[in-house]
């Protein structure tokens, strides 16, 4: 991508979006295209196609997504599946009507069968049932991927797609109704800790394996991608590292201090077994994570906190 390109990241006002952004300025880019979502809505087709039409942007990431944890997932997967099939349908079709010379689409490990062999290859995509905690969001994800190869196949357009590991860092959804393990855990511990708790839910056994991959890192992967991939097939985003729940929920215990019990809530879901990708593709082109998992989390809870303390200044 030549630096004056114009660019549109789709989903900049949440994580992996805001990441992409930040990447691309700080990679002296200059030529970006964010409008906030009150100016366009993504599952809006006129306003989408509108503004492809205007704004006539030359490279399309496309980070935007309805994302949540397994609890949100369950309760709301109408919404789901709706919100991405239709935002980013809008957003594929526009940029080839429009002409956008490449389109880098995220979808997420949960495309990847329930029962599929570890770590996950690309080429397991489509081999086996889904797991069904995410199956409404993962199947919105995996027409996006199949969308791209389509266009590629009929129209000639250089879309590609990119499969991350579960992504988190700041700006992640701390909610812990609605958010992620990782954030959830920071939260819940955090919250604990302030408020002298001795006890602290994690949900499911703690044996279910997550390998998790910070937003920069993503953000890194992207840029490189758009410049070093062209292929129909999706590719991986990972360290090729998993941790289990358990070993998770320790580690964010030390990194933020808290000092009482662990207790696990096995009513809850615990969902895929395991999700770890098979990252060898990427790295065989050059690429490899900068962030360790831990040196990742101290950041997020240092994010985290500031924004905690910011908050409480407010009230
Ligand atoms: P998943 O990767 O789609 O299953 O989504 P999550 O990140 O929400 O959950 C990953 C695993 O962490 C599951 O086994 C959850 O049961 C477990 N988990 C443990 N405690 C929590 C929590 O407080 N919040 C969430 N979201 N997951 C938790």
């Amino acid at each position: 991508m030549e630096r004056n390109r114009r660019i549109f990241v789709a989903g900049h006002e949440a994580m992996a979006g805001a990441a992409v952004l930040h990447r691309l300025e700080a990679a002296g880019y200059t030529n970006l295209i964010s409008p906030d979502s009150a100016r366009l809505d993504l599952t809006d087709q006129k306003m989408v196609f509108d503004f492809f039409m205007t704004e006539r942007p030359n490279y399309v990431f496309l980070a935007s997504a309805k994302v949540g944890g397994i609890l949100a997932n369950s309760r709301f997967p109408a919404e789901f599946i709706y919100t991405n099939i239709q935002s980013q349908s809008n957003v594929i079709h526009a940029a080839w009507k429009s002409g956008v010379r490449k389109l880098l689409f995220l979808a997420s490990s949960c495309v990847y069968p329930k029962d599929c062999p570890q770590p996950m290859k690309e080429e397991y995509l489509l081999s086996g049932k889904l797991e069904p905690t995410s199956e409404p969001y993962a199947v919105a994800k995996i027409a996006g991927v199949r969308m791209c190869q389509s266009y590629r196949e009929q129209y000639g357009v250089n879309f590609i797609s990119a499969v991350p590991a579960d992504l988190y860092g700041p700006m992640d959804d701390f909610n812990p109704e609605t958010g992620h393990v990782l954030a959830s855990l920071l939260a819940k511990m955090y919250q604990a800790k302030t408020s002298d708790q001795t006890e602290v839910m994690v949900w499911g056994t703690g044996s279910p394996r997550r390998e998790c991959l910070h937003v920069d890192d993503l953000a890194d992967a992207c840029l490189f991608l758009m410049d070093n991939y062209d292929d129909p097939g999706v590719i991986n985003i990972g360290s090729g590292q998993d941790v289990s729940i358990r070993e998770l929920a320790g580690l964010i215990k030390e990194i933020v201090g808290f000092e009482g019990d662990i207790i696990f809530d096995k009513s809850k879901p615990d969902g895929a077994p395991r999700k770890l990708l098979d990252a060898n593709k990427i790295s065989k082109l050059g690429w490899s994570l900068r962030i360790s998992l831990e040196n990742g989390i101290r950041q997020t809870y240092e994010w985290y906190v500031s924004l905690m303390h910011r908050k409480e200044k407010l009230y």
